[in-house]
Formats: structure tokens, sequence, C-alpha cells
């Protein structure tokens, strides 16, 4: 079977800890590889490796980090094929939707090849008589990634771009579900020039991650995954003195008016809740439908969801693959199962079908679904969609702002005014209007609000540059030695 070890100087490595996972491909059941699983020593020794390539990393030039990520995009869109079929593989996502992964990834590699443009600090000549003062940004050092596995390509790309780019050293800890796109893009940056120990990949568990939260060489962590291990990422991180982005999970909420494209509304219902099995933290979990809307709309989901072809990735006709591993699928049928004695009514049962060996489950429809109920709580991340009925506008937003989580929302209508109203109200990080999955262009920031991020910087774009670096503040004076005096007050600016 095949063995995955770490990646450290631009070369795989054996583990040596002994200790290792298992990684399935969730469409058959069958044990595929197995990932080394790193120790306290093993971690310490690649921050070691990373610190040591910092100082001449720092020192490249702007120049050529570009020209090394220019020639990164042009290898990852080369390979792209390849890679989605690595993701598939491992993740079951089917081959079409790993393409869209990769694309979203790319973009993050195309806007941290700006980087001469995105560092440039800023000027002010003759603060004071004869003094200049100017910022500048830089790397903050050793940085760590931790990711999860429902994007094994594309949440690294979100990090390690432009914290690279910046002129850190990156340590990525990818979900060792999923671990070998990491490996595949690992060497792809490799081939493109960057030097050795720029990039590592090291695999592993909680002793893994708990050693980057506390290495004193690490300055800083970027953290994508479920919502308690954001937050105790965030806690434990930032208790070490370090700088830390973590973004948790979601509850995504699509309020839907009485004046929408009905048609429209149950297509980008059924696309954002089904998509990807529904693991995507940006995925529709809850569809608000406000007044006499319910009925109808319910009604357009339904016949909708026969459609969908569920099967596994190496089939070209499938749309929706299975779920991550069978404890998950298990976990996720449940919520289904339990809906009714809840207070909520199943419209579709995907359960009944669920197809052994591998992790497939059918899409499901709850209907009547309130807070207090699990099925509306918590954050399923499966491919069950649930529809809560409020009677106004106002009801679905309070209900939307008094959940815990604020990752997306979006609103169907076509009305500018309303639309508008609610982009200025709700209680969210990212809107989509008319837009089922509102995940920002690379040169906007992803991020949500409440439950769904700790720290005060989103990823990527102009958040993640700020991440990445730290300002400072020079004034300077070359003065006319003729003017040099002995002044004992605080320097006032005339
Ligand atoms: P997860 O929290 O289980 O794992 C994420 C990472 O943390 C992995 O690398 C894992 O190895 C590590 N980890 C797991 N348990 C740990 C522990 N006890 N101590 C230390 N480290 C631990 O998440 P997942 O199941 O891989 O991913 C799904 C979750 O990620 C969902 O909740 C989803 O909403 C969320 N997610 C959020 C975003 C976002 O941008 N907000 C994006 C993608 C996924």
């Amino acid at each position: 079977m095949n063995r995955i070890g770490h990646w450290i100087s631009n070369k795989m490595v054996l583990g040596t800890s002994g200790r290792s996972g298992v990684v399935y491909n969730p469409a058959t059941g069958e044990q595929q590889a197995t990932v080394d699983f790193a120790n306290v020593a093993e971690l310490d020794a690649v921050v070691a490796v990373a610190k040591a390539a910092l100082p001449a990393w720092r020192a490249t030039s702007l120049s050529r980090r570009a020209e090394i990520m220019f020639r990164m995009r042009e290898l990852v869109d080369a390979n792209r094929k390849e890679i989605a079929n690595i993701v598939s593989l491992e993740h079951g996502k089917v081959p079409a939707d790993a393409m869209g992964e990769l694309a979203r990834g790319l973009e993050n590699i195309e806007f941290a090849c700006g980087i001469p443009a995105l560092l440039k600090g800023g000027y002010s000549e003759q603060a004071a008589g004869g003094v200049d003062v100017y910022s500048i940004r830089q790397p903050l050092g050793v940085v760590a990634g931790i990711t999860p596995f429902n994007f094994p390509a594309m949440v690294p790309m979100w990090m390690f771009a432009n914290a690279i780019m910046c002129g850190n050293t990156f340590i990525l800890k990818p979900s060792e579900k999923d671990p070998s796109a990491s490996m595949f893009v690992a060497d792809l940056l490799r081939q493109a020039g960057l030097p050795d120990g720029v990039f590592n990949v090291v695999h592993g568990d909680k002793v893994a991650v708990d050693r980057i939260l506390e290495h004193p060489d690490i300055a800083a962590v970027s953290f994508v995954g479920s919502t308690p291990i954001a937050k105790y990422v965030y806690e434990t991180g930032t208790r070490n003195g370090k700088r830390v982005q973590a973004l948790g999970g979601a509850k995504n909420h699509m309020l839907v008016l009485p004046d929408a494209d009905l048609d429209m509304a149950a297509d980008a219902a059924v696309s954002a809740a089904y998509g990807s099995s529904g693991e995507r933290c940006m995925a529709v979990s809850v569809v608000v439908a406000v007044g006499g809307i319910a009925d109808p709309l319910i009604e357009k989901i339904k016949t909708r969801i026969p459609n969908i072809k569920v099967g596994p990735g190496t089939d070209p006709s499938s749309e929706m693959g299975p779920l991550i591993t069978r404890e998950h699928r298990d976990k996720v049928a449940g919520y289904v199962k339990n809906a009714a004695s809840e207070g909520a009514k199943v419209v579709v049962d995907g359960t009944a079908k669920a197809k052994d060996p591998g992790y497939f489950l059918d899409p499901s429809l709850i209907d009547a679904a309130k807070p207090g109920m699990k099925c509306y709580d918590d954050e399923i991340f499966g491919p069950v969609l649930v529809v809560s009925r409020v009677g106004t506008y106002d009801e679905g937003l309070k209900m939307i702002n008094d959940n815990p989580y604020g990752n997306g929302t979006a609103i169907f209508t076509r009305d500018g005014g309303v639309a508008r109203q609610f982009q200025f109200d709700v209680q969210v990080g990212m809107v989509g209007i008319n837009v089922p999955i509102p995940v920002p262009v690379s040169y906007y920031s992803f991020g949500g609000w409440k439950a769904s991020l700790f720290g005060d910087q989103h990823m990527y774009g102009p958040e993640g540059i700020n991440f990445y670096t730290r300002g400072k503040v020079v004034t300077s004076r070359w003065p006319d030695p003729r003017t040099s005096s002995v002044n004992l007050g605080f320097p006032q600016n005339r």
C-alpha cells in the first residue's frame, strides 16, 4: 500500500514516530494509503528546517519570488486534471467539482503573483523639516497552516501562496483524511524553483497540531476546520503569543422572498445544498422561506432532487460523490432519521439508499425545521437541506442574526431595496444577492463572523497580506550637519 511521508526540504521524508493513519477511498471503502503522523521531535525538526530557510528567502527579491509563483501558476494550470483526480480519489467529490476547487485555488496563486504591488508601503516626504516617514511590511517568520478535509487543494492555496510570497517560510499540516493533494502541490512548488525548506508538509493529528500551537519558533497559524477546533486553535495559539486566524464551521441560510424567481431559487438551493454532498463550509444548509412561497418552493426543490446523479467520481456522469467517512455518513443520516421526532417533516428521505461499502448518501429535504431542533442547530455537513418557514422578511432576518454561525448567507429577491437592506442588516461575513455560494474572489478576503471565525483577519486577499506581514514605520533624516544641536524635548514635527 502507498505510504505517504512528510515533505521536508523539497523531498518526501518517511516518518519515524511509528504512528500513522489510513487514507480511504470513500467511493469504495477501500484503504488506499497510509499517512505518517509526526511526533513532537519530527515537528521540531521541520520547524528547524523552515527557520534555517528563512534568512535567504526573506532576502530574495520580490521579482524573483513573483517569478517562482508565476511558474507555479503554470504548473498548477497544466496539472489541473491530475490534481482533481487525486482529490476525487481521497475526498470523494466528483472530478468536475474538484476542478472548480482548483480554479478557485489557482486564483489565490494568481493574486500572490502580484506581490511586488501588494507589498508597497507608504511614504511621506517632509513630515518634519528634512524628515521623511515611510512604512514597510515585513514577513513574520515561520508560519503554519492547518487545513480541513473538504478542500484539500484549495484551502492550502488560500494560505501558502500569500504566506510565502510575503517572505515567510511555511509548514502545512493538511487533513490526515486526504493528504495526497498537498504532496503533489509541494512537488510543483519544487519544480517552480522554490528553494528547499520554504514550503514543508507535516502530516498528523492533534499531536502535530498541539506542537505547532506551542512551538516558540512559529510566529503565526492559519486554521480552517470545525468551530470547536478553530476555537481551541485560536485560544491555544494566541495564549502562546502567536498571531492566529481560525475559520470555523457554518450554518448558511438562504432567505427566499415571495417575489423571487422560484425556479432560479430552487436551482440555486439544490446546487448549493447538495454540491460536494453538502461538505462545503459555504453550502446552503437552511432555506428560509418567507410567507406563501414555502409550499411551491419546496415542491420545486423536491422535483429536482431525483435528477441528481449520485455515484463515484470515476463515473463521468456522477454529480454527487460519497461522504468522507462511514462514521460521518451515518452521523448525517442520523439527523434525517431523528428529524420527525423533533417535530420537523421529512419531505425527501435519502437515507434509505445509503450504499455500502462506499460512503454514499442520497440527498434529503426536511421541512418545518426550527431553532432548538438538532437538524436546524447543528452543522450537518452532508446532503441534507432543511427549510424553515417564516411569516415576514423581519422574522427571517432575525433567525439568521440569532444563529451562532455567520459564515455565508444569501437572499433571493427581485427587490433591490430589500436586498440592500439585507446587506446592511445581516450579521454574516459573506453575503450573496441572488448568488447562493458567495465565496469572495481572491482579491477580496474570505471570512465569516461570530462562531465562524476566531481572530480579526480574514483569509487570503488583502487581509491575507496583512496577516502574513507586520508593519514597520521608519522616520528618517539626512540632515545638514550645520543644523545639528542638542534638544531634550520630545520630537515635534516642525
Ligand atoms: P476538523 O476541525 O475536524 O479538522 C481540521 C484540522 O484540524 C485537520 O487538519 C485536523 O487534523 C485537525 N484536528 C482535528 N481534530 C483536532 C484536535 N482535536 N486537535 C487539534 N487538531 C485537530 O475539520 P474537518 O472535518 O477536516 O473539516 C470540516 C469542517 O471545516 C466543517 O466544520 C467546515 O465548516 C469547516 N470548514 C470551514 C471553512 C471556512 O472557511 N470557514 C472552510 C472549509 C471547511
